[in-house]
């Protein structure tokens, strides 16, 4: 079918009398930057499309008028099949190490950024269109989006905000009514992203992979102005940005890591600039605690295991300051100082990661005071947990019940293969509590806002991913997301959502669909 075909079925603007109309008050910049930094190019109207879910929260904070999202109006927005007054279609250029291998040209093969929006925080969000149709970056793909991987997205990136992770957000999804092919044929449907930016590391390699030295400083000062302003009033603005993105980088993986999430495709394309969990593919979190787990189908050599994230990052992070180097000669003097102040950068990721995890893994054990012991105390933990297969969700989880009992619950023990293990720790542990001068009460409290008890566990995604694909059935998705949503409250009727997969439930691979 042709896309005026498709255009046919589409109600007019103003069918609905009654409904006021979609306003986006965009304010577009990307747009206004040179013209080799993206396409111009409209997204590809579907044939009939229909709403799955509106993110009113998240529309609100955008300023959005949540009840004029659901209208036909709205959902055609949302299809891609009208664009809302100010949008300014556009498919962003980058590059990006894939897997370890170069590739000088990605793009938004199946994005458009249609505008940006500054929220009542005051941060100025991306709208983006996922799998709105092709752009000449699609390569051999169609552009498209199968509604299991949209719905994945929406939980898993729902869930991470809720968890306080830097992450892009999902504000709406639709499903098109058109068939997509991917292993078998699949529906089709559209996500529509907001991130602080859609600048990526590969968007930086794009330019410097051409020598485009001009290009790759109107990025850093664009990415600047956007996510690190404080960097333009230093005396290196260039290495401040390095700096700050390095910094982010390494908050956001020790985030991952305390939670137990394995991000699956951390290319160089899929790390974001503003340092948000961004490109939510075959991604999954951690059940039984394992630091060589990987789930994604794709990831045959376990480059992106959850115990190389942080190295995965590191690595990002060289390719970012590669990029740099030709514009930090000009703030270092020359080239061997550019060099070395890349190096020193770098030099800080890993002492800033430890410094987070450490900090996130005190917060976890209900430790709010600073010992010399405590890292070590968390890592025997952690390996008795893998030795022990235990649950790290739920481990942590229990640990807040556990300090309101002082003899110590059964509810964490069991969770070990061998209890007496946890036993054994157990000890040493309620000693060091015994320093701390929080009350127990107070400490449980906190420790529970360090420790959900809700993360979208994989059997529950797949269950939800399943009806709305196999039955267009979406209420299991609406309950889990729900559960995602409020992951730190005690919610004994969702006891279901905190409790890991019985073996024959487990899911031990993921998917990206593209
Ligand atoms: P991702 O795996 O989603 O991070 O995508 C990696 C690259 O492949 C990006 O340049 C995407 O735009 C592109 N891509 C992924 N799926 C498709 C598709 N179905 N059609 C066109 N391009 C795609
Ligand atoms: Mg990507």
């Amino acid at each position: 079918m042709s896309s005026t075909d498709a255009l046919a079925n589409v109600p007019p603007a103003n069918s609905c009398s009654a409904c006021p109309s979609v306003r986006f008050s965009f304010e577009n910049t990307y747009a206004r930057l040179p013209e080799r930094f993206y396409t111009r190019v409209d997204p590809t109207p579907v044939h009939s499309p229909h709403l799955v879910e509106v993110n009113v929260d998240l529309a609100r904070k955008l300023g959005l008028d949540p009840d004029t999202l659901t209208t036909p109006e709205g959902v055609e927005i949302f299809a891609g099949n009208r664009l809302a007054e100010g949008s300014e279609p556009l498919a962003m250029a980058y590059a990006g190490h894939q897997f370890g291998y170069f590739v000088p040209q990605l793009g938004d093969g199946r994005a458009n950024l249609l505008g940006e929006l500054v929220g009542h925080d005051g941060i100025r969000y991306d709208i983006q269109l996922k799998g709105s149709g092709p752009t000449p970056y699609s390569r051999r793909g169609d552009g498209r989006a199968a509604l299991g991987p949209v719905l994945r997205e929406y939980i898993l990136s729902e869930a991470m905000a809720a968890l306080n992770v830097p992450t892009t957000r999902a504000l709406a999804a639709v499903t098109t009514g058109e068939q997509v092919l991917r292993e078998e044929v699949m529906p089709g449907a559209v996500l529509t992203r907001v991130a602080a930016s859609h600048l990526r590391v590969g968007t930086f390699q794009y330019f410097a992979a051409r020598g485009d030295t001009e290009g790759t400083r109107t990025l850093a000062d664009y990415a600047i102005a956007r996510h690190y302003p404080e960097a333009a009033k230093t005396k290196q603005p260039y290495r401040a940005l390095l700096n700050g993105v390095i910094s982010r980088q390494a908050q956001l993986v020790a985030q991952w890591m305390l939670l137990g999430f394995i991000h699956g495709v951390m290319n160089t394309d899929n790390t974001s600039i503003s340092g948000e969990t961004i490109d939510y593919g075959p991604c999954a979190f951690m059940e039984a605690y394992d630091p060589a787990m990987v789930f994604s189908s794709i990831d045959h050599q376990g480059r992106y295991a959850y115990g190389n994230q942080p190295h995965a990052a590191h690595w990002n992070l060289t390719r970012l300051a590669e990029t740099l180097l030709p514009i930090l000669e000009q703030e270092a003097g020359n080239e061997a100082n550019a060099l070395a102040s890349a190096k020193e950068a770098l030099a800080d990721f890993v002492p800033q990661y430890e410094t987070a995890r450490v900090a996130g893994l005190r917060r976890r054990l209900g430790l709010f005071t600073e010992s010399d012991g405590d890292a070590a105390l968390a890592q025997d933990l952690l390996d008795r947990m893998a030795a022990n297969r235990a649950d790290f969700t739920l481990t942590f989880r229990r640990l807040c019940d556990d300090v309101d009992v002082p003899e110590g619950g059964e509810g964490v023990r069991t969770l070990f293969d061998e209890p007496s293990s946890f036993d054994e720790w157990a000890g040493g542990w309620r000693q060091r509590l015994g320093q701390e001068p929080l009350p127990a009460p107070v400490r449980a409290a906190a420790m529970r806002l360090a420790s959900p008890a809700f993360i979208p566990r994989n059997h529950l995604v797949e269950a939800a991913l399943n009806a709305a694909v196999e039955r267009q059935d979406f209420q299991a998705f609406e309950e889990l997301l729900d559960a995602v949503s409020r992951p730190y409250e005690n919610r004994p009727d969702l006891e279901r959502y905190a409790t890991p997969a019985r073996p024959e439930e487990l899911v031990r691979q993921t998917f990206c669909g593209t």
